[in-house]
């Protein structure tokens, strides 16, 4: 079914989202962790282009280099050569700061664990990252947090602590976060892959539903069944894109 789909999808190429360019253009990309006794280079020179819309899985076993690609997109490490182009910035030039500014605004990253922060209940956790931005009022901060877990589905446990909700409504609070700022470019590693699968069903709902609002996913798995809900997978081995792209 694949391979049918990469010689009719490879043949013409008139998508929308292609006429706008790439919002994620990555050149070149090579990542070494350079250790005292030896080095990995966990991504060999990644040429990969996004359009703005795509719903992109990146596919890949433990190891593939799945989460290097993702924390190189989201900038929270820094590619050893190579460039990368996420929403207008040239993500590998920019500086720490400059980076953390960068991604304030413009990505969304949703994690395997949720990464929320146990003392602060659901609403004060989405709205972290407007405070950290210093966007919005603070009532406003409070309306746009409450909308967006209306949006995902809890608005009720608004007043909760993240440890009295499940998996998976702690992936909902995550994706909630991740939306805060209201960034064009949502990440997410291996986001269903502590969930039960019916609950893993509904989430990955979730990000199909925010593909149809606009937002552009890629989002990185080793579950093969998502292969079926996405109309574009790349596929990672080593460090390198194995398979051709589908569109
Ligand atoms: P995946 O997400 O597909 O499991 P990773 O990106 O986590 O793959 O890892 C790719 C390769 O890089 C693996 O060989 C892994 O052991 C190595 N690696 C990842 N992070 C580090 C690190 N901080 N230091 C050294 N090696 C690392």
């Amino acid at each position: 079914m694949w391979e049918g789909m990469f010689k009719r999808n490879g043949a013409g190429n008139g998508g929308a989202e292609q006429a706008a360019g790439p919002i994620i253009e990555l050149h070149q990309v090579v990542k070494e962790y350079r250790g005292k006794a030896n080095t990995v280079t966990a991504l060999k020179g990644i040429d990969l282009q996004v359009g703005a819309g795509e719903f992109v899985v990146v596919l890949g076993k433990s190891g593939a280099g799945k989460t290097t690609l993702v924390n190189l997109i989201s900038g929270i490490d820094r590619p050893t050569s190579g460039e990368i182009r996420v929403a207008g910035a040239a993500v590998h030039a920019l500086n720490e700061d400059g980076r953390a500014a960068w991604r304030g605004r413009s990505v969304g990253v949703v994690f395997q664990f949720f990464q929320l922060l146990p003392t602060l209940t659901v609403i004060q956790n989405v709205m972290l990252p407007m405070d950290f931005a210093h966007r919005y009022s603070l009532r406003e901060q409070k309306e746009r947090a409450m909308r967006l877990l209306n949006q995902v589905g809890i608005a009720e446990h608004a007043r909760k602590l993240p440890s009295a909700m499940s998996g998976g409504q702690q992936q909902r609070i995550a994706i909630a976060r991740a939306l805060a700022c209201d960034p064009p470019v949502l990440l997410a590693d291996e986001p269903t892959g502590s969930l039960d699968s019916a609950t893993a069903n509904d989430v990955f709902a979730v990000f199909e539903e925010l593909a149809r609002q606009g937002k552009t996913i890629l989002m990185a798995t080793h579950d093969r069944d998502m292969l079926k809900r996405v109309k574009r997978a790349i596929f990672l081995a080593d460090g390198e894109i194995i398979k051709g792209e589908t569109r």
